[in-house]
């Protein structure tokens, strides 16, 4: 954690003065105090993401030029979907671990975009897929029929009159199927393993030649490349499901060998399942996504009512910081995986800023999945989650990709980024408004979260604090206006540092407008 002089504080204390006498919107002179890895971290899917040359493909110079759309919204880190030659859209099935995809450009590209992203203070992620090669992949085209190939032992065979052959996959994760996972080949006596299915072949980790493989790819993206980590896929599938231990043992040391390179590397991992499940990962992971939370948020912005949010978010996180104190909470609402949150709160544009509300007033290191920041809809099947960003009116979008035809965010369903940008009650400026709260403010950045309770179960509030600042968060999660009573012990949180729509506190008594925010201070 970054040390801050006295001038910072005491201007973050005017931010706060400020604020107070106006709806705060737009830029405002706070001093960010959030160092990544606590800052908000933004998911890209490049196909869709931003087009530079006019071939309708999302390319990592058309992202390059969007960098600073980034900086401004306030984002300090970059996570992006795998960008590896590789058969299909989406490229979780690796060809060429050591390369980029022609339709994304090339590793100079690739090394320019950081350069430049590291110009402006953000941090790039990659996304690492180990668990399985994509079955084009040289090491696989070579096993395939072959025993005596040196990549055989790459994989995992079984003969395919082995009785496990016949037996069902269980279901036991978000991220898993109930299917047989032994795959036959044509012309061949064995069978592969595959977690995902026929194209995503399973590496084998008990290979130690394999797992020198990985190392050497993982410190060619950080060493030669200058990524600052990994986001890790289907972290928990590395080893089979009846070896949970195994699969800890082997993030603790992926993790070592990473840091013979780059002592700073970041690992964000992938573990699709409760908190339980998630929690032994931290030995060796120092961030996991919190698919837990995501779901939570979602559902109180549906119900209109907070019930035990922040109870169980704070019973996540002790159990979390029980086993690695230092961990990093990697919230999120939604990502590539799942139906966009303005989906999932029916389109309703209160809802889904009010989940943003939350997310980016909660304790964790959020993460954005693009778009989102613009309301862009989208429901499965996984193509139509990973539409095309909107720029730009569609005529004058240079940027906008054509990779899919989107079924769900178009010109007549979205409101197009540039357009937003100017309109002061966008969804876009609702997002940066609160990124910018957050960032400023050390309580909102890195405070540990003690759960308020009021009978009124409409109202989530909390309280965020850290040593040198405290701050009540109070949500209105209703249609309606509300006027709460502050318990005795709260009455010392007098001062309104922060509002978003109409609100006052007089006397102890707060009177707050239909999804609003406040934050009180002392
Ligand atoms: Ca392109």
């Amino acid at each position: 954690m970054k040390k801050h002089s006295f001038l910072h504080v005491l201007l973050l204390a005017s931010f706060f003065l400020t604020a107070n006498t106006e709806t705060s919107y737009g830029q405002k002179a706070g001093v960010n105090v959030s160092a990544w890895p606590r800052g908000i971290t933004y998911e890209i899917f490049v196909l869709a993401f931003a087009d530079s040359d006019g071939d309708g493909k999302g390319d990592i110079k058309g992202m390059t030029s969007k960098l600073d759309y980034l900086k401004d919204l306030g984002v300090e880190g970059i996570w992006l979907m795998p960008m590896s030659p590789s058969p299909s859209y989406h490229k979780y099935d690796v060809s060429d671990y050591y390369g980029i995809h022609p339709d994304y450009g090339t590793i100079d590209d690739f090394k320019k975009f950081i350069e430049e992203a590291h110009k402006r203070n953000i941090k790039v992620v990659m996304d690492m897929v180990i668990n399985h090669s994509g079955s084009q992949n040289a090491w696989f085209k070579d096993a395939r029929t072959n025993p005596n190939s040196p990549y055989w032992d790459y994989y995992v065979w079984t003969h395919k009159d082995d009785p496990q052959t016949t037996v069902p996959g269980r279901i036991i994760a978000g991220d898993s199927g109930n299917r047989n996972r032994w795959n036959k080949v044509e012309g061949s006596d064995y069978m592969y393993y595959s977690y995902f299915g026929g194209n995503m072949p399973d590496l084998n980790f008990d290979n130690p030649k394999l797992r020198e493989e990985i190392f050497r790819i993982g410190k060619f993206w950080l060493n030669d490349i200058k990524v600052d980590g990994f986001r890790l896929d289907a972290a928990r599938h590395i080893f089979p499901d009846d070896r949970p231990k195994d699969n800890h043992r082997w993030w603790v040391y992926f993790r070592n060998e990473m840091q013979k390179v780059n002592k700073d590397v970041y690992l964000v991992g992938e573990v699709w399942a409760p908190a339980e499940i998630v929690g032994p990962y931290m030995q060796g992971l120092p961030a996991l996504f919190n698919f837990d939370m995501g779901g939570a948020i979602t559902k109180a912005v549906n119900t209109g009512r907070a019930d035990s949010l922040t109870i169980n978010h704070k019973k996540i996180r002790d159990f979390y910081k029980s086993i690695n104190p230092g961990y990093v909470d990697a919230t999120f609402l939604t990502n590539h995986d799942q139906n966009r949150i303005m989906s999932a709160v029916s389109n309703n544009l209160d809802k889904a800023k009010m989940a943003a509300s939350l997310l980016l007033t909660l304790p964790g290191s959020p993460y954005l999945y693009y778009g989102e920041e613009i309301g862009m809809q989208g429901m499965k099947p996984d193509e139509h989650i990973r539409e095309p960003f909107i720029w730009d009116e569609k005529a004058k979008d240079k940027s906008r990709a054509r990779w899919v035809t989107p079924r769900y965010s178009s010109d007549s369903s979205v409101v197009p980024a540039a357009q937003q940008m100017k309109a002061k009650n966008s969804i876009y400026n609702h997002y940066k408004t609160f990124i910018q709260l957050r960032n400023t403010s050390r309580a909102l950045t890195y405070g540990e979260l003690e759960p308020v309770s009021f009978d009124n179960k409409e109202v989530c509030a909390f309280i965020r604090s850290t040593s040198d600042e405290s701050v009540l968060v109070l949500h209105n999660l209703s249609t309606s206006e509300i006027t709460v009573t502050l318990p005795g012990n709260l009455t010392e949180y007098s001062k309104v540092a922060f509002k978003n729509k109409d609100a006052n506190v007089k006397n102890n008594t707060l009177k707050m407008a239909a999804y609003s925010t406040v934050v009180l201070k002392k």
